[in-house]
């Protein structure tokens, strides 16, 4: 069988060139005799491996100095928990902007450790728009305020960032990093799972501004300390040395495509084609307020259950995979990462059209 176009939420596609050239290298790493998986993380090679990740990732996302950058475990889930351990230690209470699931999961941990104050939430309307946000509701004396930029289930992305003063914003971008230029200097922290949009499964990515690594609240595991992995540079433990790799692999094939301003091009090309289409069609309608539609998530839905499934069932026997919407949704959900070629958006809607012919 062909490769698949597949529209999954995560783990997702990756570049077909990444994957080609992981599998060239797979056995024998450039010479070294055996594979990147069998390398000590503390060897000179590998060194230069997670050296090389670190600096295109830098590049890429135009880092300030004043950050650095971790090569965590224990995915966006670990954030969850790693983030109050380590911020809230002064007023221990944190805003949180309560967006989809993963949002209300991020402000559920983080009341284990301190007083969440809940800004705002789109829970009303099952999560289908971003809040707007009135500062005077924000704690001035908050130890961070967070937010999930892009969220994934739901299919709804910030467009502008709340003016949160002194007190550090923290983002979950788990689906979104690299595919929008992102302002670093606007974030204490920003944090993603790589299995979105970044590499496999496994690593988690955490830029931090240097003045928030002052160690975490006493009692916390060794390993959900910042300052260990900041010190260690993310080699306190062994790191997902394979994870890493593909990573690297991953901010090359960017880079050689221009970087993220040019990637972002192409994304916001894919969101348009399909978000044209359902916007036009009598039978597809998105889900999410026009104004915060994500470019990477897009869910819609027919209206009849019966439809959707015979829609899934025929699209998957046609390539077009993982289309199903989350169960809290219902529907379908293309998900749309920096890894889908133009193509294979403009051959979904291709086959979405004959459907909705088909099926009138
Ligand atoms: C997938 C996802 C998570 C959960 O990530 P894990 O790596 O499975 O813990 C958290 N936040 C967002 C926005 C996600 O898309």
């Amino acid at each position: 069988m062909d490769r698949v176009y597949n529209f999954s939420a995560g783990p997702s596609m990756l570049p077909e060139a990444v994957l080609e050239k992981a599998a060239k290298q797979m056995v024998n790493y450039e010479g070294c005799g055996m594979s990147v998986m069998e390398m000590s993380h503390r060897s000179a090679d590998y060194e230069a491996i997670i050296g090389n990740a670190e600096s295109l990732l830098r590049e890429l996302m135009h880092i300030p100095e004043n950050y650095k950058v971790l090569f965590l475990q224990g995915g966006a889930s670990s954030q969850f928990a790693m983030v109050p351990l380590n911020l809230m230690k002064k007023s221990k209470k944190a805003d949180y902007v309560i967006t989809g699931q993963w949002a209300k999961k991020a402000a559920q941990e983080a009341s284990k450790f301190g007083t969440v104050n809940k800004v705002a939430s789109s829970d009303d309307k099952t999560f289908t728009y971003i809040p707007k946000l009135d500062p005077s509701t924000f704690d001035k004396d908050a130890d961070y305020f967070h937010i999930t930029l892009n969220n994934t289930i739901y299919g709804t992305r910030y467009t502008t960032l709340p003016e949160t003063g002194d007190v550090p914003l923290v983002a979950d971008a788990s689906s979104n990093i690299l595919s929008e230029p992102i302002d670093i200097s606007r974030f204490g922290i920003l944090y993603a799972g790589a299995q979105k949009n970044m590499g496999p499964a496994g690593v988690t990515v955490t830029i931090i501004r240097e003045d928030l690594i002052t160690g975490a609240i006493d009692g916390a595991p060794t390993m959900f300390d910042y300052k260990i992995h900041a010190d260690n540079g993310s080699m306190y433990n062994t790191p997902p040395t394979y994870s890493i790799y593909i990573c690297m692999l991953v901010y090359e094939w960017l880079k050689s495509l221009g970087g993220v301003e040019a990637m972002y091009a192409i994304n916001k090309e894919k969101a348009q084609i399909l978000y044209d289409y359902l916007d036009n069609s009598s039978m597809f309608k998105g889900t999410v307020v026009k104004e915060d539609r994500s470019l990477m998530n897009v869910p819609f839905v027919t209206g009849d259950d019966d439809l959707n499934a015979k829609f899934i069932k025929e699209a998957k026997a046609k390539g077009f995979v993982n289309l199903k919407g989350h169960r809290t949704v219902g529907g379908m959900r293309a998900s749309i990462y920096n890894a889908m070629p133009v193509e294979g958006v403009k051959a979904l809607v291709e086959f979405m059209k004959k459907f909705e012919t088909d099926n009138k």
